[in-house]
Parts: C-alpha cells; sequence; structure tokens
C-alpha cells in the first residue's frame, strides 16, 4: 500500500472509529480530528524510540521549565514535519475539501503573551529536530491568551478557549500526578526540617509529542493541570450546601484556569506565585522521579540533567530542588545547592526594571515558608563564598528573583550579543564582577520549519528549485542563494512569490474590512503592544507622512500600506490608548479621498501566531524600533528578515546582529544608541527640543491635540512632550528620514529585491538549530542521541 493510500484509510478509520462519523455527515471539524489522530498515529512510534534510546545510552535529558508555550497550531507542523504535506493535500482534493480549512479549524493554542513564550516553542521544535533528549515543563491553562476585537477602536478583551474543543494532541496521564502544598509549618524535629503545608491540590500530566524534522525524534511538552485533592466534599453537598461542596475542586482549578495576559507586570501576586511554584514543584518532582528509576546517586545529577529556567518565572527551582535534597535526600546544605547549582541556569529575557520578579517576604513566607528559610540559607552561604558581595537575594521587604536565579545557576544567558553585554553593565553587574564565567550569550532563533517551509511555500518552493532541500535543517545552506541575487531570473520569481503573498494578504485584509493595493509597499509591525516598543513612533511617523501628502496630493509618492498587530496587557492604560489611536488613524486615512491611493492603515485583530504566519511572508518592511537598549532580543525581526523583508530599525536586541550579517547596505538604521539614549535623558527637556527643532513632529502633535482623529490623546500626546521615557521625539526626525530613505529604495523594485533576497540568504544563522546548539555546548553540556 502506498503511503497516501494508507493514510487516506488511517483517516477515515478515525472518522468513523474515533469519532463515530459517518463521512456524509462529517463537519469540517471531525476531518480534522481524523486527520490529527491519523498524523499522531505516526508520532508515537517515534516518540517511543526517542525514549528508549535515552534510556538505552544513559543520555543527559534537557528539561526546558517555562510558564509559556505559544505554540499555536499543531497539526501543520506535524505533516509538514513528517514530510507528509503533499500526499494530505492530495487527499482531501480527493474527498472534495480543501487542506487549508482543514488545517485553519484547528484553534491557535496561545499559552503564552509573546516572544519569550514562543521561544520555547521553537526551542522545543529545533529539541526534537535536533535528537536532543528533552521536555518541556508547564501549566495547561484552561484559557490562553485573551481574544482581542476592536469596538469604537478600542480593545477588547474574550476569555481563549481552545480546551472547549477536543484537543487530539495531548495523552492524558493520570498516573503520572504529584500533590503540592503551600503554606502551613516548619518545624524542627531533632535537627531533620519538617514543611507540613496546610494547603494542596493535585498537579496532573498531560503530554503532547513534538516531532521534530523528518519524524527522526519526539520529545515531550509536559502540561500540569491543577486538579483537586478531594473532588468533591460529599458531607456539605448532603447537607444541602451544593456551592460549597464545589469549592474544593474550584479552588484548585483556579491555579491552571488562566495565563496572566501581561509579561512585564505582576497582577493577583499570590495565585501568580503558586502558579510558578505549582509547575516548578511538579517538574522537579517529575525529574527525580525518572532520575531514581535509572541511578542510585544523587551526585550524579548535574551530569544527567540540565535544568534551564526560562526567565525568573520558575526560579523558585533553586530553593525548591534544594528542599527536596537536603529535607527529603538527607544532603548537606552545601553539597545541596552544589548539585543543584550544577543542573540549574537560568536565561534573561529583560532589563526594565519593572519586569524583574520580586517577591514580598510576606507572601512569600506565608505560602512557602520553608522556601523563605533556604532562600535565606542560600543568601548567606552566597555571602559567605563573598565577604565582599553587594548584592543580596533580598530587598527593601522582597525576595529579587534575578539574583536568586542567577546565585543558583552555573550558567546565565542573555538572549542577543548587545542583551548580553548590557547585563554585564546593568542589572547583573555585581554578580558578573563576582562570578566572571556565568553569564554567556546565546542568540535567540526561530524554527525554519514554521517560519519559512510551512508559512511561506511559495519562496520554500524557489529556495528548494535553487539549492535542493538541505536548508529545511540546514539553515546556512541559504547562504548559496547570495549569487542568486544578481541573478535577474531567480529575482524575478522571488519578487513573483511576494506578489502573490501579498495579494493573499490583501485578500484576507480586504474580508475584515480595509480594501488594501498589493502593489503598495506593505510595511509591518507585529508584536505586543509596548511603550518601549514604540508602535506611538510608528503611528506619528504616519500622521506627519500623511499630512505631507496632503500639502502636495500630486506628488509621485510611493504608495504604502502601514499594518499593524498586537495585543495589549489589559491593565496597560497606555498601551490602550496606542490601540485606540492607530484604529483612529486608520479611520480618518483610509477614508482620505486625497491620500488613500498612497497611505492606507491596517490592524487586524487577535495578533497570535497564526496571524504571523500569514503577515510575514507578505511583509515587505519590518519594523523593529524599540528604544535601543530595550528589546532583549526580538525573535520577529529574525522571521521577517529570512521572509525577506527589509528592515527598518534601530540598533537594540538581535536587530545589531541581523544587521551585521544581512549588510548595513540592505537594513534601513536610524535613531540613537543605547549609550546615546541614557545621554539623552539626562538632558533638561529633551522632549521639547526635540519638538521645537522639527516642524513636522511639532504638526502630527498638534493634529492629535486638535482633535482629528476624534480623541485628543492626551496620555500619547502629553507623554511625548514631557516625559518621554522612551524617547519617541528624540528619535523621530531620523525615523522619519530613514522612512524617506526606504521610499527611494522601494522605487527601484529590482534593486529592493536585490536586497531582500541577500536578507534571506544571510539570515541562515537565525534558525533556532543554531541556537539549541549552542545551550548544548555552552550550557547543558548535552549530546544529540539517533532514535533507534
Ligand atoms: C514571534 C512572535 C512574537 C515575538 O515578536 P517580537 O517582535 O520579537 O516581539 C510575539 N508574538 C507572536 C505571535 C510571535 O509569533
Amino acid at each position: 500500500m502506498t503511503t497516501k493510500t494508507k493514510l487516506r484509510d488511517d483517516i477515515l478509520r478515525h472518522l468513523k472509529y474515533s469519532l463515530g462519523k459517518d463521512e456524509s455527515h462529517a463537519q469540517i471539524t471531525d476531518w480534522r480530528l481524523a486527520l490529527s489522530y491519523a498524523i499522531r498515529d505516526r508520532i508515537v512510534d517515534p516518540w517511543f524510540a526517542s525514549t528508549r534510546a535515552t534510556y538505552a545510552q544513559q543520555g543527559k535529558r534537557v528539561y526546558y521549565l517555562s510558564m509559556e508555550f505559544l505554540i499555536g497550531r499543531l497539526l501543520e507542523d506535524a505533516v509538514v514535519n513528517l514530510r507528509l504535506l503533499d500526499e494530505t493535500s492530495e487527499i482531501f482534493d480527493g474527498l472534495g475539501l480543501s487542506l487549508d480549512d482543514v488545517l485553519g479549524d484547528e484553534p491557535d493554542a496561545a499559552l503564552g503573551n509573546g516572544g519569550l513564550g514562543r521561544l520555547a516553542a521553537c526551542f522545543l521544535e529545533s529539541l526534537s529536530t535536533i535528537g536532543c533528549p528533552a521536555y518541556g515543563y508547564g501549566i495547561r491553562y484552561e484559557h490562553g491568551l485573551f481574544k482581542q476585537s476592536f469596538e469604537d477602536g478600542r480593545q477588547i478583551e474574550a476569555p481563549e478557549d481552545w480546551l472547549t474543543q477536543t484537543h487530539a494532541w495531548e495523552f492524558e496521564r493520570p498516573e503520572a500526578s504529584f500533590s503540592i502544598g503551600f503554606g502551613g509549618t516548619v518545624t524542627d524535629l531533632g535537627g531533620k526540617t519538617v514543611w507540613t503545608p496546610d494547603e494542596a491540590v493535585v498537579a496532573e500530566a498531560f503530554d503532547t509529542p513534538i516531532i521534530g524534522w523528518d519524524g527522526n525524534w519526539a520529545n515531550t511538552l509536559r502540561l500540569w493541570a491543577a486538579v483537586p485533592e478531594q473532588v468533591f466534599d460529599l458531607d456539605r453537598f448532603n447537607a444541602g450546601d451544593y456551592y460549597g461542596a464545589a469549592q474544593p475542586e474550584n479552588t484548585a482549578r483556579t491555579i491552571s484556569r488562566v495565563l496572566y495576559p501581561d509579561d512585564t507586570t505582576e497582577e493577583g501576586k499570590r495565585l501568580r506565585l503558586k502558579q510558578e511554584f505549582f509547575f516548578t514543584a511538579a517538574s522537579l518532582r517529575d525529574i527525580l522521579r525518572r532520575f531514581d528509576s535509572e541511578y542510585d546517586d544523587l551526585t550524579l545529577l548535574p551530569q544527567k540533567v540540565a535544568i534551564q529556567l526560562n526567565d525568573t518565572h520558575p526560579a523558585i527551582a533553586g530553593p525548591e530542588l534544594v528542599r527536596l535534597l537536603v529535607d527529603e535526600r538527607g544532603l548537606a546544605l552545601e553539597q545541596a545547592i552544589e548539585i543543584a547549582r550544577g543542573c540549574l541556569s537560568y536565561t534573561n529575557h529583560t532589563l526594565l526594571p519593572e519586569a524583574l520578579e520580586r517577591w514580598g517576604i510576606e507572601l512569600m513566607s506565608d505560602l512557602l515558608p520553608r522556601h523563605m528559610q533556604l532562600i535565606e540559607a542560600i543568601d548567606k552561604a552566597h555571602a559567605a563564598e563573598h565577604p565582599d558581595r553587594q548584592v543580596t537575594m533580598t530587598d527593601e521587604g522582597d525576595v529579587l528573583m534575578g539574583p536568586l536565579a542567577f546565585a543558583m545557576a552555573h550558567k546565565v544567558n542573555g538572549v542577543s550579543a548587545l542583551h548580553t553585554e548590557l547585563m554585564k553593565e546593568t542589572v547583573f553587574a555585581e554578580l558578573h564582577r563576582l562570578h566572571p564565567d556565568r553569564i554567556v550569550n546565546e542568540t535567540n532563533g526561530v524554527t525554519p520549519r514554521r517560519w519559512v517551509l510551512s508559512a511561506n511555500p511559495r519562496l520554500s518552493q524557489l529556495i528548494t528549485q535553487a539549492i535542493g532541500k538541505g536548508w529545511v535543517d540546514d539553515l546556512e545552506r541559504l547562504k548559496k542563494l547570495e549569487p542568486m541575487a544578481d541573478d535577474r531570473t531567480f529575482r524575478d520569481a522571488y519578487a513573483a512569490a511576494k506578489r502573490a503573498n501579498k495579494a493573499d494578504l490583501s485578500n484576507y485584509l480586504g474580508e475584515r474590512g480595509t480594501d488594501v493595493d498589493p502593489d503598495a509597499m506593505f510595511d509591518v509591525q507585529i508584536k505586543r503592544i509596548h511603550e518601549y516598543k514604540r508602535q506611538h513612533l510608528n503611528i506619528l511617523e504616519t500622521i506627519a507622512h500623511w499630512l505631507e501628502i496632503k500639502d502636495n496630493p500630486n506628488a509621485d509618492w510611493v504608495p504604502r500600506v502601514k499594518i499593524f498587530g498586537g495585543k495589549a496587557a489589559p491593565g496597560y492604560v497606555f498601551a490602550k490608548e496606542i490601540i485606540h489611536l492607530i484604529n483612529a488613524v486608520a479611520d480618518v486615512l483610509n477614508r482620505d479621498p486625497q491620500t488613500s491611493q498612497y497611505l492606507k492603515v491596517a490592524y487586524p485583530a487577535n495578533y497570535n501566531v497564526t496571524l504571523a504566519e500569514r503577515l510575514i511572508p507578505a511583509a515587505e518592511l519590518s519594523e523593529q524600533i524599540s528604544t535601543a537598549g530595550k528589546e532583549a532580543s526580538g525573535t520577529g525581526n529574525m522571521k521577517f528578515a529570512l521572509n525577506g523583508a527589509l528592515t527598518i530599525g534601530t540598533l537594540d536586541g538581535a536587530n545589531v546582529e541581523i544587521r551585521d550579517l544581512v549588510g548595513a547596505d540592505n537594513f534601513f538604521l536610524f535613531g540613537m544608541t543605547a549609550q546615546e539614549v541614557v545621554e539623552r535623558r539626562e538632558v533638561a527637556n529633551h522632549a521639547q527640543k526635540a519638538i521645537e527643532a522639527d516642524p513636522r513632529l511639532k504638526r502630527a502633535l498638534d493634529e492629535i491635540r486638535k482633535g482629528t482623529f476624534g480623541d485628543s490623546f492626551d496620555g500619547i500626546v502629553g507623554n511625548i512632550s514631557g516625559p518621554d521615557y522612551f524617547l519617541v521625539a528624540s528619535d523621530f526626525t531620523d525615523f522619519y528620514r530613514a522612512q524617506r530613505d526606504v521610499e527611494k529604495a522601494y522605487a527601484d523594485q529590482d534593486d529592493w529585491t536585490r536586497m531582500a533576497v541577500l536578507n534571506t540568504a544571510r539570515s541562515g544563522w537565525f534558525s533556532s538549530d543554531r541556537t539549541i546548539r549552542g545551550y548544548m555546548r555552552d550550557i547543558w553540556d548535552a549530546q544529540a542521541l539517533v532514535a533507534g
């Protein structure tokens, strides 16, 4: 039987026997689930083989602990990695259905806020592609990141509900469960310390296999759901207290109910800390259980177990691992700290002071009394080793999770070259002085399977025709495209692929109410809405440009569509005002008969992984305009460069490395450097001075203030004219200049395409395969194994 016939039979068999549906009555979701099960069946064997190989070779396992996994849809990824896309497409053609519709029916699993969660998802896929034994550990949120819509231009949030449909990918593991305690007391029983929690919930595992490219290896994403120890209070129920009877269940389930919709500030502190401890503690218990099944010497732990903390959210792993080793396994404190540190390493993702986690000592002592003691003990041990040390793990009544994570990690990494250097100079300057070998850099990357091969089939086909298939898991081979930048035929084909992607996006936007010309320049800024990412700089420049066009509507303007996408944290007032302003500007500009042929604004709602996959292949200009020194790396910037969008950007995060690799001539640089940013903030009235020096900027601000866009947007205008911490006014003039350079370059379409080809050809280094190999070598000391 051919692969295709067998797959077709399996789909039909699952439709009938797993879903109980007759072909003639099957809905699109039934077909999607039938395909998912048929594909999942094909992952199980390599998955088992991977586990067997890891045991057989006693390989070191990598455990990636992350509060967030922004995995998006899984079906297409799996079909592509099993290399069954053509067969699957033909099967559905034969059934009179479109594979795109079937794949498009899958809910987008948004178990993350943005870059940090998406990085974790790309890493899982790369770990499997490479064949490095690994587990992702996180929380099985019932409700992921909220769904965004707009009403009168303002963001409206609705709960996300990915689990209301059958989730075809996961396997429930009721046997893999641990009781996780909170609160209670700590007692000393003749030298043995015992923590007796007064509250407990059960962490239950749900496993999703993650298949790597070519289907050779699969790792596991294990997500924990919180369930009650006691399902139901029968006494209360029988006494007629039906609501009270369900209370234990409600209290427990709250822990895995929602993803915090904010990646910078902490809300609902107690519950958030509970979530962090819940998944970290369950993961560590699981890790030790697996270790115990193979080894009986705890000193081997650092040789066999690498635990990566994705930001400080799981930083309680330090004290918890020490607690398990000391209180439950009887090791001495110093030895326990040393073993724990040998296993643990920590990735820092931000230098923004408001985003560095701190927990009140009072809260920590109440919720995790034994851990609070151990944090003090770790701090004391560190002080004893470094008598001249200035840093402490506690400050002004708070536990500082960054220093704690640093002290308990054998390696600490930044996520781009610039970010890592700034870590050494700023937040971790003192700790870096004490531990000069601890900080390393691992510049982020993205998986080429999802972000090029699946998302951009037209470009992928062209690349494969030109240089063969090997680029998919060896992305630096894209270099071989470099000479083709000078080949007219190749450039034409490359431009045609981009044009077709733009036509698709133009249809999509048209169906959602914004008609755009597919021949205009597609200029895209998609990411979380945040002051430091400066969407307001972009929209301010849009207004200034619009006013210029209105002054001279018959000039030869380069038509452009400004596309925005992104969500604001529900409590982040300033970010929400930015969203409102963008929509208000769109409303006015798109209806302006004088200018709309030259300048439009589109803001499709509910930016997520799926929307990113649609927008990025159609983008020609990538907006990476954060205030220098504030974006740790960015990964959106890499997805764009690979897909042949040219970047307009500051020297921030991985933009610096993108520019170095693609060449300064193929990148539109503007703005102050991180150093100049620091200096400019010291200049009195820097914003007012910048506004007075640039009549275009002044005019754009006046235009907003006088109500042209409905509201007067006092928050934004007042901020830019006043404190302007993120230096929108100071960077405006150079940004405006760079945008005009972009237009000049775009006017020569053929040369633009040449630059785009060079961006694709020179961005292969940004594969997350390269990033993962870096972690394996510099941090984990882990080896790839071959399944079988
Ligand atoms: C890649 C990605 C991000 C990160 O984007 P940045 O521009 O690096 O902030 C955020 N959200 C989604 C859905 C992504 O795919």
